[in-house]
């Protein structure tokens, strides 16, 4: 059967008929347009139409994507998921491998930097299947736990970014993070390792350290994390999943996963507004940053710096230029006494429709 995907607005449609397949075929084809126009869009900052500036990176893995991202005006890489190299190795990397891969994307990411997250993998990944069998894997030894359970792996991949971050622009983030424990101790390893390598003769930069902002908890110690860290990544995905205790790859409870649950805001803008306070970075990296739908909000809610998927860049970028920021402020500011998410889909999805019409389609909503 002939299936048309569309990812931007969650819909599949089988069989479709042929004015259907022409209306996605010229949409896919001005998709790469912005390819195409030879100019770096990355020349000119963007802004708002009020003129507030709002830097936009890419959550990328290989240099090539970087590049292509680059293109659509991606300012630097703001998430790099190193687990992806599990995948290409087919298993643990050694120091050397990673210390390859991370100077090519840190090369490839010039001034603007990359952010390196360290591995987000679970432990039935590391593992023999057996003995990682865990009843509530989300909630299990995963990410920083796992690294800081097997430290030897994580030494490897702390001396392997501290090499790579010798005259290159590499910031560590640290997944999963549930509270400063954490952050101190893979500073402490940092150091450990730093000295090590220094008495063996070898390079090494100091790469600044951010944690990812993702449990609740670290909602809640938000300005501690922001004082004892360089930056904070707000992840999303995840973000959401732990707040409603919603498992984000269960489709039985899909209709539980709200981004617009009224927790969800409160719990980015507090990021958003304990970051701006310490005049620290705040970077949304989940995938509300990249979808088109959700950019006023973040923006409204205080966002100025967006890491997204390499295809969402250029839509982005259209909203970003359409939307006056502090009408966005406005249209949050609208939802701020509502108690349920259906009533803040309900409003943000006629302020949209009413304000921003030429940007979005006529018949949209929030709605599942
Ligand atoms: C997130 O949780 O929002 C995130 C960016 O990380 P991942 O999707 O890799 O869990
Ligand atoms: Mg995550």
């Amino acid at each position: 059967d002939l299936v048309v995907v569309d990812g931007f607005n969650g819909v599949v449609i089988l069989n479709p008929v042929p004015a259907t397949v022409q209306q996605y075929s010229t949409a896919a084809a001005h998709f790469h347009d912005g390819l195409d126009s030879g100019e770096s869009a990355a020349d000119v900052p963007l802004k708002t139409l009020d003129g507030t500036e709002i830097r936009l990176y890419a959550n990328s893995d290989t240099p090539a994507s970087f590049r292509k991202a680059q293109q659509f005006g991606a300012l630097g890489i703001g998430l790099y998921r190193s687990e992806f190299l599990f995948n290409r190795y087919r298993g643990f990397p050694t120091e050397n491998e990673q210390y390859q891969a991370y100077c090519e994307i840190a090369e490839a990411a010039g001034d603007g930097g990359v952010k390196i997250r360290t591995f987000d993998i679970g432990a039935d990944q590391l593992l023999d299947q057996n003995k990682a069998r865990e009843k509530n894997p989300a909630l299990g030894l995963r990410a920083i736990r796992l690294g800081l359970g097997y430290r030897k792996l994580l030494r490897t991949q702390i001396r392997a970014l501290l090499r790579a971050s010798f005259e290159q622009k590499i910031d560590i983030v640290v997944p999963m993070v549930s509270g400063i424990t954490e952050i101190r101790a893979l500073r402490e390893l940092i150091e450990h390792e730093s000295a090590q390598l220094k008495t063996k003769g070898k390079k090494i930069g100091m790469p600044a350290v951010g944690a990812m902002i993702e449990v609740p908890s670290a909602v809640l110690m938000v300005e501690e994390l922001v004082d004892e860290t360089d930056f904070v990544c707000l992840g999303t995905n995840d973000l959401i999943q732990y707040l409603v205790a919603v498992d984000r790859d269960n489709e039985a409870v899909a209709g539980w996963y709200r981004t617009l649950h009224p927790a969800v805001l409160r719990a980015i803008k507090q990021v958003i507004a304990a970051s701006a306070k310490a005049g620290k970075p705040a970077v949304i990296c989940g995938e509300m940053a990249g979808s088109p739908y959700y950019v006023p909000v973040l923006i409204g809610l205080g966002a100025t710096e967006l890491s997204m998927n390499v295809h969402s860049i250029s839509k982005v970028r259209k909203i970003v230029a359409g939307i006056a920021a502090e009408e966005a402020r406005a249209m949050i500011a609208t939802v701020e006494h509502c108690r349920t998410v259906e009533e803040i889909e309900e409003i943000l999805g006629e302020h949209i429709r009413r304000n921003w019409g030429h940007l979005f389609p006529p018949d949209f909503s929030f709605a599942a």
